[in-house]
């Protein structure tokens, strides 16, 4: 997994790269706000560990600009604030978990661990712009419809769009094929072989544009049930 250290401290940051680097990580440092948006910016990430108190830029306004892009990457704060508002401060804008210094560096492997198996949920619907859904890597433009996937734009047919649309509302959720035949097919719904087939057809054709190409998948078959969407990382 690729992983983000923004700290400033050289004695915390440091150990921190180090033991998460023998744990298989590969692992960046940015030492101040600036630096580590940047970052955030040119490359994709799987976990940002975050320090509350940078020079310039704090942790906590990092993470709030990052979630207002529309961006759900999964975020562990570290601080040495200890108070109820701090951590509801820190949860409010968005970050995933919370440390308060000085912690155990085995405490901060097993939160690593919990946040790396987290599957990417949707953003909450506030933090959606109207015209637009963001899940991991994948953006649905609703307006221009198109996808992009790393940037890379998708043309999708008027199916294919309701299809993804509807996943992408639903990620991190099992979306079972009635559901989906419920939602697209009205017309369909009498003959249950023919739109159970009629659902794989098309999560075939969505899956050939979306997930072909790139080295993680984001649509998942959910055995006898449905599918369900988002990035699934690892266990490690
Ligand atoms: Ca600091």
């Amino acid at each position: 997994m690729r992983l983000l250290i923004v700290e400033d401290e050289v004695e915390m940051a440091e150990p921190l790269r180090a033991i998460l680097t023998r744990e298989g990580h590969s692992v960046e440092v940015a030492h101040d706000g600036e630096r580590g948006e940047e970052l955030l910016q040119t490359y994709s990430y799987d976990l940002l560990i975050l320090d509350w108190m940078l020079p310039g830029c704090s942790g906590l306004e990092l993470c709030r600009r990052l979630r207002a892009q529309g961006n759900a990457l999964p975020v562990l704060m570290l601080t040495a604030k200890d108070t109820v508002d701090d951590r509801v401060q820190g949860l409010d804008v968005g970050a995933d978990d919370y440390l308060v210094k000085p912690f155990e560096l085995k405490e901060l492997l097993a939160r690593v661990r919990a946040l790396l198996r987290r599957p990417v949920v949707l953003l909450r619907s506030s933090e959606v712009q109207a015209d637009q859904i963001q899940v991991g890597d994948i953006t649905l433009d609703l307006k221009g419809k198109l996808a992009f996937r790393q940037g890379k734009p998708i043309e999708l047919s008027a199916k294919e769009l309701q299809l993804l649309e509807l996943l992408m509302r639903r990620a991190g959720e099992v979306l079972t094929h009635e559901e989906i035949v419920e939602t697209l097919w009205k017309e369909a719904r009498e003959d249950a072989s023919a739109s159970l087939n009629l659902v794989a057809a098309h999560i075939k054709l969505l899956r050939r544009k979306i997930d072909k190409e790139f080295d993680s998948s984001m649509i998942h078959t959910v055995y006898g049930l449905g599918y369900r969407f988002g990035l699934e990382r690892k266990a490690i």
